[in-house]
């Protein structure tokens, strides 16, 4: 039926065909090309939403293609800049790496994470990193580049914030260390002594002469120890603003006699002249005795370890309109000018580096500072230089009033007491309690003693004591327990005795009923003082007595 000759129709199956043949490979090439369109459209739409600058360039490097995130970026828009060179944002100090980019790209060579700085159409330079990579022809030449820059100065900045605080940690922790190998080094160095002579004292060798001069250097080492400790507890109670002033009518002529004649055995050993010239007719300041001795111990006990044997310390008072000016002057190694201001610095050693030579934690006079400027004074130091000496100069506004009856702490050791009384003492340390009950009997007074809670309370329901003399840590309780217990027996005056020596711990014993909170370990004079003066002078009365 197909057949031409019979129906006189030409065959036209074979043009069919390859028409059909040609409409498929069409049909197939418009499908791939909306393929491509598709592909198109998405690449476009990724490279737009980037937050990456993307853009492409000719190899003469004229910009091309601009994307949204080369806007933020560098702050230009596509129409600002396709078309332009892209030396625009290259800083006028990296305008060659133009030259060796293009280089290499010519070579087919790709730049990955190449990190520089460009700059924005506000003029800031950006730290970016680059990847730039050849566009090639169907023929696989090279005809331009793309460029992708992620903006990288958050992070640059986040990497040397990160480097400084590692700095500051590397720094901290090696003052920390240099810190510790000191205060190891200046605790252990008072107790060497005081093993050795413990030493010589168990042998039973020493003669009379040389037990007592043992003891004296026992004694010397282990208030210095107590020094250390009190000086590390001031400065932390400093910086953390805890320190709370006692303040009284205070005599400081009175304070420096004290101070000069503590210091006596360290002058003659060290065969140094010492002289008071007190000058100012107004004597007294509104100030915390103790703070402020502290304060002139410390300024004599530095001209004393600063100053060669053989020189001369002289301290000396005047009134200048309506402050006292207390100036302690030595002939010693003196300050450094650029030493005078930091060595009021904690930790501060005057450009020492590790030499142990004087010992000490660098604390005195960052502390001494402080007190004083608590007292609303000055503390400074000058000085003409290494090895002229130094003068610390303190300025405190003082008190015109007349002075008040001498307080407790002032009593030359070696006299009886003026009250003997009946003391509780309670101690659960039995070395301590054996000793300072000999101490104190010794003195005159009527000791009982208790290690625990339990005992004490015993003792005090059968005997009323005038002192109680209490530890605040005891196995089966606090002393607070003995206070109340006390308290409730009758008209006891307590001293809290303490290993812990913050002011909450005072304000703890104080409001316990204790009058007086002494930290551990106990300098058994000043026990002594306290326990003799107690009810006397100025002392909080126990809670619940009336005045
Ligand atoms: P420390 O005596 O423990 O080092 P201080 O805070 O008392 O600590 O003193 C800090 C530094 O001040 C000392 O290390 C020393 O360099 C310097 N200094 C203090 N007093 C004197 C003085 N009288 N003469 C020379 N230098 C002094």
């Amino acid at each position: 039926m197909n057949d031409p000759h019979i129906t006189g129709i030409p065959d036209l199956s074979p043009q069919l065909d390859r028409i059909l043949a040609e409409l498929c490979v069409l049909r197939e090439q418009q499908e791939a090309r909306s393929a491509l369109d598709i592909l198109n459209a998405r690449l476009a739409a990724i490279v737009e939403s980037s937050d990456d600058a993307i853009i492409s360039k000719s190899l003469q490097g004229i910009i091309q293609t601009w994307n949204a995130g080369a806007t933020r970026i560098f702050g230009y828009t596509a129409a600002e800049m396709i078309g332009q060179p892209i030396l625009k944002l290259l800083p006028d100090d990296r305008k060659h790496e133009e030259v060796a980019i293009l280089e290499r790209l010519c070579r087919g060579e790709r730049m990955d994470h190449f990190v520089t700085q460009r700059v924005s159409k506000d003029g800031r330079i950006i730290d970016v990193s680059l990847t730039i990579s050849p566009i090639r022809d169907a023929s696989g030449n090279v005809v331009g580049a793309s460029k992708i820059a992620r903006d990288i100065t958050q992070q640059r900045r986040y990497e040397a914030d990160l480097k400084a605080a590692k700095d500051e940690a590397e720094r901290a922790n090696a003052a920390k260390d240099q810190f510790l190998a000191v205060l190891s080094h200046e605790l252990r160095t008072p107790m060497m002594p005081v093993l050795a002579g413990l030493t010589l004292i168990e042998r039973g060798t020493l003669s009379p002469e040389e037990l007592a001069q043992e003891i004296a250097s026992m004694r010397r080492h282990v208030a210095l120890e107590v020094q250390l400790i009190d000086d590390l507890l001031d400065h932390t109670r400093i910086s953390r603003g805890k320190v709370q002033l006692q303040r009284e009518i205070t005599d400081v002529h009175e304070l420096l006699r004290a101070v000069i004649a503590m210091c006596r055995p360290e002058f003659a050993a060290k065969d140094l002249e010492i002289f008071l010239h007190p000058g100012a007719e107004a004597g007294h300041v509104w100030g915390d005795a103790k703070r402020l001795h502290q304060v002139f111990w410390n300024l004599v006990k530095n001209a004393i370890k600063f100053t060669p044997a053989g020189g001369r310390i002289v301290i000396r008072t005047t009134n200048h309109g309506s402050t006292l000016i207390v100036q302690v002057t030595d002939t010693g190694i003196g300050i450094a000018p650029d030493q005078v201001d930091r060595i009021f610095q904690p930790f501060e050693q005057g450009g020492r580096v590790i030499t142990r030579q004087f010992g000490g934690l660098g604390l005195g006079l960052a502390i001494s500072k402080s007190f004083v400027e608590l007292h609303d004074g000055r503390l400074e130091a000058s000085s003409e230089g290494r090895g002229k000496g130094a003068t610390f100069t303190v300025t405190l506004p003082h008190a015109m009033v007349q002075p008040l009856p001498p307080g407790p702490s002032v009593r030359p050791s070696g006299r009886k007491p003026i009250h003997a009384r009946t003391v509780l003492l309670v101690e659960d340390h039995p070395d301590t309690r054996r000793l300072l009950a000999r101490i104190l009997q010794g003195r005159g007074h009527r000791v009982d003693t208790a290690g625990t809670v339990a005992e004490a309370a015993g003792l005090l329901e059968k005997k009323q004591y005038d002192v109680l003399v209490s530890d605040i840590g005891l196995p089966d309780g606090s002393g607070v327990d003995v206070m109340r217990v006390a308290r409730r027996n009758g008209k006891t005056w307590g001293i809290a005795v303490s290993g812990f020596g913050m002011p909450e711990d005072e304000k703890q014993s104080r409001e316990a009923g204790f009058s007086l909170h002494i930290a551990k370990p106990v300098d058994p004079e000043q026990l002594e003082a306290a326990i003799e003066t107690i009810g006397l002078v100025g002392m909080p009365r126990p809670v619940g007595e009336s005045a």
